[in-house]
């Protein structure tokens, strides 16, 4: 391997993991590459329009997956730099403190972490600082403790979803201000760069106003000398020296040519689902079953949340622009009558008449599309699915990705969505809600890949888990996981946040390991 071609360090993957531990990296003044499939999001006027993006799916990947019965499907994920942030809500939640601790399920255990909460901590609240994270803590209940104060004020409501949280106080509840990672100035709308527009779930910012990856962190560590990054590159193998305990070669296709790169370090951060991927396409004489899984576990227990979207039609109109405000935690750990966890409820951004067409929901008698999406609150359900070793990520025949998935824990999130229903009832709101009758309820279905996690877990237990609790694969020393593919567990609030902690914890231990 020619000097040119060797790093310290190679990133595979620049999204929520992977662009977080580059911007950590990156003043270490070690030689840094990104390597990235995907090239930049276009700035372009699709980028806020519904039809464009939802309806057409502009931005997603074209290559088909298929199911465990073979059946192709198109799944609604993103390769670009920044990854699947340049797309996300914007939510950026901790975990619950318990949720790294064993929970008992209705459908069964959810397993406790190999760290804790306290080891967490600081790289949450450090996070939230990088992200910019707009919050109020304090207000949610079940919220784990934090060692700052969010440093920017939470996005406020616009009315309707203020009479909702106001409703929802005065019926007992505690409704919160979602933290939301987004560039927003409310007290200096003329300066502030995010606009409060209605696209911000699902779509790219035209206007750069998202806390999204590329914004953050591959941008900023790209300004240092040493950091690089090729986009268009698809790594499509690992390959191991003799021993077998380190990759020396990664291999690239790139504008229709292979190229190979080495590093002392390589961190693979390609998403839940492509990095298992990737491991298993590694397999060579020192890894029959795919690089790092003497365990068998690398693809096992994929996790991608218990999601649906519920459309509450009420005959008073939901003028909302920024629906994403308010989170409800109130029956995260159960109720009174129900001891197991349900989950979280929150938002979705407002919908539109193209994207409820997307969706293609029972339409409510005398209502046309457009005027159910101006009457709906669109909720967003969250429950926590449970690791199940079949649900895996394998290869086909082909090489291609083939998603293996039953889901589970179903009781929880039906008795969540009953829970929305009835607790709309004992609100201002409801007789309007409730004359309609109408609630849309839409799960998410297999394509929908958005809070996929799990394939690569970690754990103590070289038997049981693919990473140790550095995120560093127990059998090759130098190959790391930085993605959503370590948690062992799902939880029910979103992701990324989680991801971007935990990528900022791992270059703690990678800046103390490169000296
Ligand atoms: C529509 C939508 C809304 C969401 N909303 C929220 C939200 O509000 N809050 C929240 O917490 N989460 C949200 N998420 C989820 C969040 O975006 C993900 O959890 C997060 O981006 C995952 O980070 P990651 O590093 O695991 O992977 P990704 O961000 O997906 O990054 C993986 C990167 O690896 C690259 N890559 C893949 N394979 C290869 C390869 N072989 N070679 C080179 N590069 C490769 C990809 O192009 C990509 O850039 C949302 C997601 C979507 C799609
Ligand atoms: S302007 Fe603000 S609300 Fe709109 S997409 Fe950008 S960050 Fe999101």
């Amino acid at each position: 391997m020619s000097h040119e071609n060797h790093y310290d360090v190679i990133i595979i993957g620049t999204g929520a993991g992977g662009g977080t531990l580059a911007y950590k990296l990156a003043p270490s003044g070690k030689r840094i590459l990104l390597l990235e499939r995907g090239g930049y999001v276009p700035r372009e006027k699709d980028n806020w329009d519904t039809r464009a993006v939802v309806t057409e799916g502009k931005y997603h990947i074209k290559d088909a997956w298929h199911d465990k019965d073979g059946k192709p499907f198109h799944p609604g994920t993103h390769y670009f730099v920044g990854g699947n942030t340049k797309f996300y809500g914007a939510a950026l939640v901790r975990l619950r403190q318990e949720d790294f601790g064993e929970l008992r399920h209705h459908g069964g255990v959810s397993p406790a972490w190999p760290v804790r909460y306290p080891d967490l901590e600081p790289y949450y609240t450090q996070a939230e600082h990088l992200y910019q994270v707009h919050g109020q803590r304090g207000v949610d209940p079940t919220e784990p403790p934090a060692s700052a104060p969010y440093r920017y004020p939470a996005v406020s409501h616009e009315p309707r979803i203020r009479q909702l949280s106001d409703d929802l106080r005065r019926a007992g509840y505690h409704p919160f201000l979602l933290p939301m990672g987004v560039l927003l100035d409310e007290q200096n709308p003329h300066k502030s760069p995010c606009i409060r527009c209605a696209w911000c779930d699902g779509h790219p910012c035209l206007v750069n106003a998202k806390a999204d990856a590329q914004i953050i962190c591959v941008d900023p560590a790209l300004e240092h000398p040493n950091v690089s990054m090729l986009t268009g590159a698809y790594v499509a193998c690992l390959e191991t020296g003799l021993s077998g305990r380190a990759v020396t070669r990664v291999h690239v296709e790139r504008q229709g040519a292979q190229q190979t790169y080495s590093a002392d370090i390589v961190v693979v951060s390609c998403g839940a689902i492509n990095s298992a991927a990737l491991l298993l396409r590694s397999a060579g004489d020192r890894h029959p079953n795919g690089l790092a899984n003497r365990s068998d576990q690398v693809g096992r227990n994929y996790m991608a949340h218990i999601n649906s979207v519920m459309l509450a039609i009420s005959k008073c109109e939901n003028p909302t622009v920024f629906q994403k405000t308010l989170g409800l935690n109130d029956f995260y750990f159960g109720s009174e009558e129900w001891e197991h966890p349900m989950g979280h409820i929150s938002f979705v951004g407002k919908t539109d008449a193209n994207v409820l067409a997307a969706g293609a929901p029972k339409i409510v008698p005398g209502f046309t599309l457009d005027l159910m999406a101006r009457h709906a609150l669109d909720f967003w359900l969250t429950s926590e699915d449970l690791p199940d070793p079949n649900n895996r990520v394998t290869l086909n025949r082909d090489g291609g990705i083939q998603l293996n998935h039953t889901p589970n824990n179903g009781e929880g999130h039906q008795r969540l969505q009953a829970k929305l229903k009835g607790l709309l009832k004992h609100i201002n709101c409801t007789e309007d809600l409730l004359r309609m009758n109408a609630y849309i309820g839409k799960r998410i279905p297999l394509a929908g890949v958005a809070h996929q996690n799990g394939t690569i877990r970690f754990g103590r237990d070289p038997k049981t888990s693919v990473l140790n609790t550095d995120c560093r694969a127990h059998d090759v020393d130098n190959l790391y996981v930085v993605d959503a593919s370590f948690f062992p567990s799902s939880s029910a609030v979103n992701p990324a946040l989680t991801i971007m902690a935990n990528a900022l914890r791992v270059g703690d231990h990678l800046r103390e390991r490169l000296g």
